[in-house]
């Protein structure tokens, strides 16, 4: 009998050679995924990377495994189908937020709605890199671009608020420049069956370096990222004496210690509630007043469109009068022609 070979990142990295910018965030995103995919157990002709248009949509010529690049906007359509054809496969969507937000907005939200068991990877710089600069629907409200010479007027999308407002089962985030987070995070996404958003702020050096600066920077990271794991406390900060709790119908950061404030005061993240009350204030939380969320913000176990396709076959089939093909034949009005 023949050993199973254990593959290693090196068998994903394809022999193309990686044409994005350098210090770019896409390559630590790369990077993590070709590291976990040999701890998946998925052999890799049962592996199909889908992506659309953009910078991250270069992703599946550097994996070697199946892949598309496909057109703007499409790479849900696409990995919807690619899923529905053959559910053994684990399809990842890599995306931006132009190519997810913008013109594959439609996609986006059908796609989460059904649950489609399909990893998404949104990476969101907050500008489209690809075409040199423009806004995009999640750069900040005022940011002045190419198309927004005197700032923008539009008020930005907050990816997790679109996942969880169609119905989203699983919602993560990450950023670029802690891969040992992003490792854990999307590891957990290929987990879950249905479909998971995993938004990673990633930075582009060239059109909007530091878009996520305030978040990522080691002065101030401590202060401005929460680490969410199902189970614990809500608490960051240097000195780990920060949490959240609920001020009226909205989350306030108080200290530990002051103000009669002790540990038992703070919340226990459940990403596990049904009721998405909880999750759609965590993934609008932002500086300066809140800590970005990271971690599996949103982890529900749900029917997948794989599931609710073959139990439909399989009781339409056991209904059904028509049994065999001499059923189907002779089934409505037939005629001899003598
Ligand atoms: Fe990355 Fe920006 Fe360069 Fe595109 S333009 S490869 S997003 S740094």
């Amino acid at each position: 009998m023949s050993e199973k070979i254990k593959l290693t990142a090196k068998d994903f990295k394809s022999d193309q050679e990686v044409r994005w910018c350098a210090g770019c965030g896409d390559h630590a995103v790369l990077n993590v995924i070709q590291r976990i995919l040999p701890d998946l157990g998925v052999e890799k002709e049962n592996i199909a990377f889908v992506s659309g248009i953009g910078c991250s949509s270069r992703f599946p010529y550097y994996m070697d495994t199946y892949g598309i690049h496909g057109i703007h906007g499409r790479a849900a359509a696409i990995a919807s189908g690619v899923k529905v054809a053959n559910r053994n496969l684990s399809v990842w969507e890599i995306t931006g937020d132009g190519d997810s937000m913008a013109i594959g907005g439609n996609h986006f939200i059908h796609l989460v709605r059904r649950n489609i068991d399909i990893n998404v990877v949104l990476l969101n710089n907050q500008i489209y890199g690809l075409t040199k600069g423009q806004y995009s629907p999640t750069s900040k409200y005022g940011q002045i671009t190419k198309t927004s010479p005197f700032g923008t007027i539009e008020n930005p999308f907050c990816p997790g608020q679109l996942t969880i407002g169609s119905q989203g089962k699983f919602f993560a985030r990450s950023v670029d420049n802690n891969m040992k987070h992003m490792t854990i995070v999307l590891k957990e996404a290929a987990a879950h069956r249905g479909t998971s958003i995993v938004e990673v702020l990633q930075n582009c050096v060239i059109y909007n370096d530091k878009a996520h600066g305030v978040i990522t920077a080691k002065a101030t990271r401590d202060d401005f990222q929460i680490h969410l794991v199902h189970g614990e406390k809500m608490i960051f900060g240097k000195e780990k004496n920060k949490g959240l709790i609920y001020d009226g119908i909205d989350l306030k950061v108080v200290t530990i210690g002051e103000n009669g404030v002790t540990e038992d005061d703070i919340f226990v993240h459940d990403a596990h509630e049904e009721n998405p009350t909880i999750h759609n204030r965590l993934v609008k939380m932002a500086p300066p007043e809140l800590p970005v969320a990271l971690g599996v913000i949103r982890a529900i176990v749900a029917p997948t469109y794989s599931d609710n396709i073959i139990n439909q076959i399989e009781a339409v089939k056991e209904n059904s009068k028509i049994k065999c093909m001499d059923d189907l034949m002779n089934s409505g009005n037939t005629w001899e022609v003598k």
